[in-house]
C-alpha cells in the first residue's frame, strides 16, 4: 500500500454553485496532503443545474467522477451508490455542502493507514443548527443508541471505510439502509477523528421534519425490535390494571354501591382506544418495513455517468443498473 487510492464519495442534492467550490476544496486538501483520489459526485435527483456542473467538472478533472440517480432517492440511496461505484483502497463519505470540512480528510486517512478500518468524524460542535434542532438531535440520538446498541451520539455521516469494511456493508441487502447505524453494525477496528461542523453554506438544511422522522423509523425498525416488545409490556401492564380495576368494580357492585360512572367508561374507551392504535402503529410499521424489504427493488437507478475526458466522448446515455453483485 506505498500510494492507496482515496475515494471521496459526495452526495449532490441542488447544491448549485456550491460543486465547484466543493470539488475545487477537495482537491486542495488532498493535493497538499500528497493523497491519490477520486472524486464520486452522486447527483440524487437535482433538480437545478448541480448534474451539468458535476459533468463539466468531470471533463476537465479525471479524478471526477458523477453519477446521476433517475429521480431524488434520498441521501442513503446516492451514498450507496456512491460507494458502489468507488474503486479506492478506501472510501470517504462527506456531504458535499462543506458542512463536513475536507481538511480532515488526511487525518482519517493516517488514522486508517496506522491500522483502523473505520474512522468517522467526530462532532465537536454543532454550529448553524438552531437550539430545536440540537436538541431534537440530541433526544433521537440518546434514545436511539439507548434502544439499538449503536452509538449515534455525536456521530455523522462523515467516515472512511477501508476496503474490508466497505465490503462488509455492501454485503447487507436492506432496502432501508441507516449508514450511520450500518457502518457501526459491521464492527471494525475503529477510530474517531474531532471535527468541527461548518455552518451551512448556502441554504438551509434539506431535511425536512417527515424526512427527520422517517429516518429516525428507518433506523429503529432496522435495528431494534424493542418497540415490538414494548407493545406486548404495555398489555401485560394493561391486564393488571385490567385485574385490579375488576375486582374493585365488583365488589362495589356486590356491596350494592356501584357508582354511575360514565366518565370513567369514556376515559376507559379513550386509553384502550390509544394504545390499541399505537400498538397497531407499531406492528404497522414492521410490517411496511418487511413487504419493502421483499419486494427487493433497487435501492437506487443511475440515469448516466459523467466521466473524465476520454470517455466523455461516447457518454453512456440512461445506463439504468442496479447493484451488480447480487
Ligand atoms: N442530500 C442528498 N439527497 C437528499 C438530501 C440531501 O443527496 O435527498 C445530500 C446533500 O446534498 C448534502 C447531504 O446530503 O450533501 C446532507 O444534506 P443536508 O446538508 O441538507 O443535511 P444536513 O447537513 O442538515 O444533515
Ligand atoms: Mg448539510
Amino acid at each position: 500500500m506505498n500510494d492507496p487510492l482515496i475515494s471521496v464519495v459526495a452526495p449532490v442534492y441542488n447544491e448549485g454553485a456550491g460543486v465547484e467550490r466543493f470539488v475545487a476544496r477537495v482537491a486542495e486538501v488532498m493535493g497538499e496532503a500528497a493523497l491519490r483520489f477520486e472524486l464520486v459526485l452522486v447527483d440524487d435527483g437535482s433538480t437545478d443545474d448541480s448534474w451539468s456542473r458535476i459533468a463539466q467538472q468531470a471533463v476537465l478533472d479525471p479524478r471526477v467522477h458523477g453519477l446521476r440517480l433517475s429521480r431524488n432517492f434520498g441521501k442513503e440511496p446516492a451514498m450507496l451508490a456512491g460507494l458502489d461505484y468507488a474503486t479506492g483502497d478506501a472510501v470517504v463519505v462527506i456531504d458535499s455542502d462543506l458542512q463536513h470540512p475536507p481538511s480532515a480528510i488526511p487525518a482519517m486517512v493516517r488514522r486508517w493507514q496506522a491500522g483502523a478500518h473505520v474512522v468517522e468524524a467526530v462532532k465537536t460542535n454543532r454550529t448553524g443548527q438552531s437550539l430545536g434542532n440540537r436538541l431534537s438531535a440530541r433526544v433521537f440520538n440518546k434514545a436511539f443508541t439507548g434502544l439499538t446498541k449503536v452509538d449515534l451520539v455525536d456521530a455523522t455521516d462523515f467516515r472512511l471505510l477501508g476496503r474490508p469494511a466497505l465490503e462488509a456493508l455492501r454485503r447487507m441487502p436492506e432496502h432501508s439502509t441507516f449508514f450511520r447505524g450500518t457502518s457501526s453494525w459491521i464492527g471494525f477496528t475503529r477510530a474517531t477523528v474531532e471535527v468541527d461542523i461548518d455552518h451551512r453554506e448556502g441554504g438551509a438544511t434539506r431535511w425536512t421534519l417527515s424526512g427527520l422522522f422517517r429516518l429516525a423509523v428507518n433506523g429503529l425498525t432496522s435495528f431494534t425490535s424493542a418497540p415490538l416488545h414494548m407493545v406486548t409490556l404495555a398489555g401485560f401492564s394493561f391486564a393488571v390494571f385490567a385485574v385490579v380495576l375488576g375486582v374493585q368494580t365488583l365488589v362495589r357492585w356486590i356491596s350494592g354501591g356501584s357508582v354511575a360512572g360514565f366518565t370513567t367508561v369514556i376515559l376507559l374507551l379513550l386509553v384502550t382506544g390509544t394504545f390499541v392504535l399505537i400498538g397497531l402503529g407499531v406492528i404497522g410499521e414492521y410490517l411496511a418495513r418487511i413487504h419493502e424489504e421483499v419486494r427487493g427493488r433497487p435501492r437506487y437507478l443511475v440515469q448516466e455517468r459523467a466521466t473524465g475526458p476520454a470517455e466523455a466522448a461516447v457518454p453512456e446515455q440512461w445506463v439504468v443498473e442496479q447493484r451488480a453483485d447480487h
